[in-house]
């Protein structure tokens, strides 16, 4: 896989494109967006019409594999990336999730593996295991016509040995997180020479999970002459400078972020305390009209936990995280899209990029982890111009944060009251004349079903003497099933409870006084978590994001379930989830930030 030098003669989008060759730097639209000013008929020059993959130079193999997928164009960030890709150059490019950046650079890098070298040539970084598992999945169902490529997913968490036989016995492409890549690199078990191509995917996440570090050290490590990519959603400083220092000449392609659909979304927040956070879920959920919801929770036990609870209650519900395997991901999907199940629920990292049309409500049962994943977590509703509701879950303690997801929004996040029984039962009253009048105005599918069914009705009448009235009654009882209760009338005293808890926060907001009690002082601890000591400070130029990394990664812990992290000059304290498995504490044990094991421990 030569590295041919950048060249003048690039293949790019458009003609116009093609006269700023020399400083190329690509802003494009997103799919979205084209696809609306096409359907406007305005700027059409910006589209490229040439249809298909076959101008990109691919061979047979992948051509068919890409057609047996599906995919009939490439997105605006493939037509950009893959003819430099192919060419060999570096590239940054600004894109999210959703816009096919994935097939971007796999596709160009899995044509350009030469066979016969026995160690990796392509070495993909993402920020967690979960996109490191997502990305690998790809390269998998693209290398279908490239049957000699083995691709490797390398995380913490998943047995170590099993990975080294992997690789020792011949992988093409490695797929992983930062820190088991260095682990491997430093055992020898990764032998990075022949690496011919390195991807930094979603390089401000790992940026902000404090690997950055940990990708410098992996770059120092592999042959100067190298392809290097880099993508991110983002582009602080910190990336700038990285691509700066180790991208040579690269193309610069940037996807413009979808416009911003919030305002057809209305958003909303309930206070209330965790313990009754289900009881509210079943509540909210009890309002909402048969459409699509998804339901955002912190981890993946939490997502099990939910649609068990709600299945109970009846509700048409699967799960999304990261356990799920691909292919039963993409059943989901497809049943939520046509009405299979009705409600979601998933986290973060397994829902990225859904999109499907008929979501109506998500629901943020646990905060997300930043105002970024909010916009991205409520994005999932009001999809193709339909309107959507978006309902965020906090505590008293989490208020403080509302501004933050407000100025991300763009948008007021109103302050909803917890549905009570008064509004649940006036909800399921107007249910039910709303299905009546449905039924009342469509005809039975058959004319003899009909007749069948008027004949029952005639006969009722006139043997037991009964109104119209009565026998219209008789039939609503019969739909409703004898055993159902019409009105909620469960106890609602902690609803009112919740409200006035919820009102005197109100007006200490608004006084600005005692904030201080919704921060966590220095010696609190969360009623869930319990505190542990890692043997890494100050002296070792340690960072909370470094802890947070590792610990995401080598423990499986969502990121967003590390609670509070104080460092010190030789040791720090972390706040992890109660009822951490023995195994998972073993594993941690032996994890390394700064070259240092954690040697963890828990602080009584
Ligand atoms: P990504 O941005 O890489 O997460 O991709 C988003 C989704 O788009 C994935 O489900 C891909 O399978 C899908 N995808 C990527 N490229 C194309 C394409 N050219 N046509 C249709 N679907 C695509």
């Amino acid at each position: 896989m030569a590295k041919t030098k950048s060249t003048k003669d690039i293949t790019s989008l458009d003609t116009s494109e093609k006269s700023n060759q020399s400083d190329f730097n690509k802003v494009i639209d997103s799919l979205e967006n084209q696809e609306e000013k096409k359907e406007n008929g305005k700027d059409k020059q910006v589209i490229n019409i040439e249809k298909g993959f076959d101008c990109f130079g691919f061979s047979e193999g992948l051509i068919t594999t890409l057609a047996n997928k599906g995919y009939v164009d490439p997105t605006p960030i493939q037509k950009a990336a893959i003819p430099e890709l192919m060419l060999g150059r570096d590239l940054l490019g600004q894109a999210q999730t959703g816009t096919g950046k994935t097939a971007a650079f796999a596709l160009p890098l899995l044509e350009r593996i030469n066979n016969k070298e026995q160690h990796p040539q392509v070495l993909v970084l993402t920020p967690t295991r979960e996109l490191a598992m997502q990305v690998a999945e790809s390269f998998k169902a693209y290398s279908e016509g490239h049957p000699n490529i083995k691709i490797l997913a390398l995380y913490g968490g998943s047995d170590f040995r099993s990975q080294i036989y992997s690789l020792k016995r011949g992988i093409e492409i490695v797929v992983g997180t930062p820190g088991r890549v260095m682990d491997h690199i430093r055992q020898g078990t990764l032998i990075q020479e022949a690496l011919q191509c390195l991807v930094l995917d979603e390089a401000d996440e790992m940026l902000r999970m404090g690997f950055i570090d940990d990708i410098e050290w992996i770059l120092e490590q592999l042959p100067n002459e190298r392809q290097m990519v880099l993508f991110s959603a983002t582009m602080p400083p910190e990336i700038r400078r990285l691509s700066k220092r180790y991208l040579k000449d690269p193309a610069e392609i940037t996807i413009k972020s979808k416009k911003k659909e919030a305002q057809l979304i209305r958003q909303r927040y309930i206070t209330m305390q965790n313990s009754y956070k289900l009881e509210v879920l079943k509540r909210v959920l009890e309002l909402n009209l048969g459409e699509g919801v998804i339901i955002f929770a912190r981890t993946k036990a939490i997502t099990l936990k939910l649609a068990e609870s709600l299945e109970a209650s009846k509700h048409n519900v699967a799960v999304l995280n990261g356990d799920v395997p691909q292919n039963l991901r993409e059943r989901t999907v497809e049943r939520l899209k046509n009405g299979g199940i009705d409600v979601l629920v998933a986290t973060d990292v397994a829902a990225r990029g859904l999109d499907v049309e008929r979501i109506s409500l998500v629901i943020n049962y646990d905060m997300p982890f930043d105002s970024e994943a909010y916009v991205h977590r409520i994005g999932r509703t009001g999809r193709a111009g339909r309107t959507g509701d978006a309902i965020l879950f906090i505590s008293p303690r989490e208020r403080s944060f509302l501004g933050n997801l407000e100025r991300a929004g763009g948008q007021k996040i109103e302050k909803m009251e917890i549905p009570n029984n008064e509004t649940i039962n006036k909800h399921r009253v107007e249910k039910i004349k709303k299905d009546l009048i449905r039924n009342a105005s469509s005809k039975r599918k058959t004319s003899e079903e009909l007749s069948l069914l008027k004949g029952i009705v005639d006969e009722i009448e006139s043997e037991l003497e009964l109104t119209s009235k009565e026998i219209a009654l008789a039939a609503l009882n019969l739909a409703l099933g004898e055993s159902t209760t019409l009105l909620a009338s469960d106890d609602e005293n902690w609803i009112n409870q919740a409200e006035r808890y919820s009102r005197s926060n109100d007006r200490r907001d608004s006084r600005g006084r005692n904030r201080r009690r919704h921060e966590i002082g220095p010696n609190s601890n969360d009623k869930d978590k319990d505190r542990f000591r890692v043997e890494v400070g100050h002296r070792d130029r340690v960072k909370p994001g470094n802890i947070v990394g590792a610990i995401a990664n080598e423990a499986g812990i969502n990121g967003r379930m590390i609670g509070r992290i104080q460092i010190f000059e030789n040791y720090s304290l972390v706040d992890l989830p109660k009822g951490m498995p023995t195994s998972i504490f073993q594993n941690l044990k032996k994890v390394k930030i700064m070259n240092k094991e954690l040697n963890i421990n828990r602080q009584n």
